[in-house]
């Protein structure tokens, strides 16, 4: 950017080549040229870090243990917080930049766009979710509860993956996948294909990912299944019998109407509502009953998403430098911004609302530079 004594004047740099790359993948950096733009006001909408495993380990904060060792990728490799160190050396203070939202529920997507492209699951909530070591996890950290919570649990353990336990019946019903070309119903504006995840069997995608996902194990038996988590993560090898016991103290929470377990009760309360009941949550039934299909094993770790710190602005979206005072002809909005403001929906913000801030900051920016 260009910025001398007085601000912002306009934005510099390459030109990169032309590149057939379909959405999402990466594009090739080759320069063939320059390019110089004069403007009065220039706004950064970047968007956030998540592309940038070490930015996303170095900023990562201690509410949330330890940094991950491995990381999947859940956003396009140009997420890559590449206008921060530019709008640095216009001058740009960064606020907050530990405050992030990445979920537990990261699976390596077998049909990647981007490099280490995972995607999340967005879980039912009937799942038995284990740590590393196979122990259940505590209340109220079930599957799809609290998204930043569990994270922090599972990370304060130093566990770098965990696991879903369930089977057939559950990921039939409850399972669903984050991104755009994991739900073509929805994207393809079909009301009929809509209408097929009311069916019987696995949607599509999740049916793809049971094929061929490498987090994917199904087994007849418990032992087979431990088995196998084993084979797939041998430096955490999981006692059978211990796991037997773990789903078999849940199973007989289901023996009469009075069971204690919390998990349970959520399920109970969830079919409650008339949606749930249809197309997000099974029937509570036990996860070793064979009429519910084969046992099924999710290993899931963490994967990279959302970026709620960013550069410092006031409420008209100027950018603001260290000292508080807005850099001229400077604005941000969206996730380069943290959402405008720096955290439009707080420290913890509210899961699905993340777009909104990005497209209200945007509209805040756009007026706010039309003002000059
Ligand atoms: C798979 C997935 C699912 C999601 N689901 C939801 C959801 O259900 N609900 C919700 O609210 N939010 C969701 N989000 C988050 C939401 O999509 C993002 O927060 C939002 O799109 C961010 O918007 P943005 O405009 O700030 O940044 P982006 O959409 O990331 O856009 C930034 C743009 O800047 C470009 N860019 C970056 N660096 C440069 C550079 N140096 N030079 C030139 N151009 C550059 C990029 O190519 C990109 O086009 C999801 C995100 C993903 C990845």
């Amino acid at each position: 950017m260009a910025a001398p004594l007085g601000g912002i004047t306009g934005a510099a740099g390459p030109v990169l080549a032309d590149d057939p790359a379909l959405r999402g993948r990466p594009t090739t950096p080759e320069a063939v040229g320059d390019f110089s733009i004069a403007a009065d006001a220039v706004i950064i909408a970047s968007g956030g870090i998540g592309g940038n495993h070490e930015l996303v380990r170095s900023a990562w904060p201690t509410r949330l243990g330890a940094a991950p060792e491995s990381l999947l990728t859940g956003v396009p490799a140009n997420v890559d917080g590449s206008m921060f160190p530019v709008a640095q050396a216009a001058g740009a203070h960064i606020h907050a930049p530990d405050r992030m939202w990445h979920y537990a529920e990261g699976i390596r997507n077998w049909n990647p766009i981007w490099p280490g492209h995972g995607v999340r699951i967005l879980p039912g909530p009937s799942s038995l979710w284990l740590d590393a070591a196979g122990d259940r996890l505590p209340a109220p950290n079930f599957p799809g509860f609290d998204t930043l919570g569990t994270l922090g649990h599972l990370r304060s353990g130093g566990h770098e993956h965990s696991w879903f336990l369930l089977n057939e019946r559950i990921i039939s019903k409850e399972f669903a996948l984050s991104g755009s070309e994991q739900n073509p119903d929805l994207t393809g504006r079909s009301v009929r294909r809509l209408a097929g995840r009311l069916g019987s069997g696995p949607p599509g995608p999740v049916a793809d990912f049971l094929r061929h996902g490498e987090d994917f194990l199904a087994a007849a038996t418990v032992p087979e299944l431990v088995d196998k988590m084993a084979r797939l993560e041998p430096a955490h090898a999981l006692d059978a019998a211990a796991i037997g016991e773990v789903i078999a103290a849940r199973d007989a929470q289901l023996a009469n109407g009075f069971g204690k377990d919390a998990q349970l009760a959520a399920i109970r309360d969830a079919r409650g509502y008339r949606g749930d009941r249809l197309m997000r949550t099974a029937a509570p039934h036990r996860l070793t009953d064979p009429a519910a299909g084969p046992l099924i094993a999710v290993r899931l770790r963490t994967l990279t998403r959302k970026t709620l710190g960013g550069l410092h602005t006031d409420l008209d979206a100027r950018v603001l430098d260290a000292s508080g005072r807005p850099i001229s002809g400077l604005f941000a909005a969206g996730e380069a911004a943290g959402f405008g403001g720096g955290g439009m929906h707080g420290h913890r913000s509210l899961e699905g609302t993340f777009l909104g801030g990005c497209l209200f900051s945007g509209r805040v920016a756009g007026r706010a530079a039309a003002r000059g």
